[in-house]
């Protein structure tokens, strides 16, 4: 058997796979500040009409825009491995495959969504970007992408990630980003938080905040805001990924998977691997689907399914999704794009309709996997990634005990070569596992939901 297969670029999927379709059950919608749900006009202020009908569309496939192709040629299709390495080193009788997302410019998953996002913009006649960026990847693939398309890009950074990990903005600007500490002085929010706590580290959901109200106090009109994650559309682009390594792992000769694995912070990585296999587990097949989240901000094993904002200062609809608050505050820990309050809401239905089997990892266990997947694949993968790692390990050793010749496949979602602080402290015994308490988790929501009506499920 290979150890890795690549496809040529006329193999790459013409097509996305839309989950909305297929979804057992109602899907709630997202609600606006009175409760009813949204209509397209309401969100036009923030993003172009062709992603909000995106956004909200049943259609099951979706065609790629040849010049979305076009643009994910300059890396896709990425290639699948096989970690026969790995595998030998944990005397596993399962086989363990991994997609590999950290070839794309900017390291990671998140160009496929990028660049699609800036396409659709472009096509509307928008010239700028406004977004938020946790440890920093959703920013560089927006800058990259914007370059690519010769548009503005603007980046409000979690100032802890903005402190800890400068590198990143100068990434940002290699690439013609611009990018800003948050909270910040440049928007209303970001004024009104500084007021109140100047030495905050800053949190994902007061970066959408600001995010969207520069977008939205352009009075010219030509600029929109971009998430990364969480929304439908998002999935809907990481699609790619699952569609790739279902031909690749055809032409591995495997004809049944067992277990996927991703790690999940908005939930889309995970996505676009998991969402074409959750269709076949829909139509019937026998696959254990698993997200990874960090035991220091669960959101899938900790919390219930109900409405709550994308944002602190609730300027996004209410989503339907499993959520810590949106006035969460995040442990200081390495993996910063796993720190996000909620999850996407077609992932959160998943879950509630049983088609996932959700975990939460602690930090420790998680940067020992990475380990020792770097020293058997020779891969350092991002903080985020090793929670995908670990499961796989988690998995791989449970197949051993139970003499079972499993198929498991993850994500890897991107690389850790500008995360190696995060390893340094790893290695020297200075990082500690963080663990939020079913207590801690209801704090963090009784804060976040005082002030307006949580609509029922
Ligand atoms: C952003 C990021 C994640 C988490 O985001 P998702 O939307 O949950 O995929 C995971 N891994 C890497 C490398 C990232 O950059």
């Amino acid at each position: 058997m290979p150890t890795k297969i690549f496809l040529n670029e006329d193999e790459i999927p013409r097509q996305w796979y839309n989950l909305a379709a297929d979804l057992p059950g109602t899907i709630n919608p997202p609600l606006g500040q009175d409760g009813k749900p949204i209509s397209p006009d309401m969100l036009a202020a923030v993003f172009p009409m062709n992603l909000i009908e995106q956004e909200m569309s049943q259609q099951r496939w979706i065609d790629i825009p040849e010049g979305i192709l076009d643009l994910l040629y300059r890396w896709r299709p990425s290639p699948l491995h096989r970690a026969i390495h790995l595998e030998k080193a944990l005397g596993t009788p399962a086989k363990i495959f991994y997609k590999n997302e950290s070839v794309s410019p900017a390291g990671s998953h998140k160009p496929n969504t990028a660049v699609a996002q800036a396409w659709y913009n472009k096509e509307f006649g928008i010239k700028r970007l406004t977004t938020e960026t946790g440890a920093g990847q959703w920013g560089s693939a927006l800058s990259y992408s914007c370059a690519l398309l010769g548009m503005e890009c603007k980046v409000f950074m979690v100032r802890i990630s903005f402190d800890q990990k400068p590198f990143r903005k100068s990434l940002m600007e290699t690439w013609g980003g611009e990018c800003v500490a948050s909270p910040s002085n440049e928007t209303q929010v970001g004024r009104d938080i500084l007021a109140k706590m100047p030495d905050t580290p800053g949190s994902l959901g007061i970066a959408i905040s600001e995010a969207i109200e520069a977008a939205v106090s352009d009075k010219t009109g030509k600029t929109r805001y971009a998430l990364g994650s969480v929304l439908n559309h998002v999935m809907l682009h990481q699609t790619i990924i699952g569609l790739e390594a279902k031909k690749q792992l055809d032409k591995f000769g495997i004809k049944k998977v067992d277990t996927v694995i991703g790690c999940a912070g908005g939930g889309s990585n995970f996505a676009g691997l998991a969402f074409p296999f959750v269709l076949d587990k829909i139509n019937g097949a026998d696959i254990e689907i698993i997200p990874v989240e960090p035991a220091s901000c669960p959101t899938l094993t900790a919390t219930p399914f109900s409405y709550d904002f994308g944002d602190v200062a609730q300027m996004t609809p209410m989503l339907p999704m499993h959520s810590l608050g949106h006035k969460f505050i995040p442990a200081p820990i390495h993996a910063g794009g796993l720190r996000y309050h909620g999850m996407a809401p077609l992932v959160s239905h998943a879950v509630e309709a049983g088609l996932m089997s959700p975990m939460a990892i602690k930090q420790l266990e998680c940067y020992e996997a990475g380990l020792t997947f770097a020293r058997t694949e020779g891969l350092v993968v991002a903080p985020e990634t090793c929670h995908a790692v670990a499961c796989a390990i988690r998995c791989a050793k449970q197949a051993k005990e139970e003499g079972k010749e499993k198929t498991i496949i993850f994500n890897l979602s991107g690389h850790g070569l500008m995360d190696l602080a995060g390893y340094a402290k790893f290695m020297a015994g200075e990082l500690q596992d963080i663990v939020m308490s079913a207590q801690d988790v209801k704090e963090s929501r009784r804060i976040s939901i005082t002030g307006y009506p949580v609509p029922k499920i």
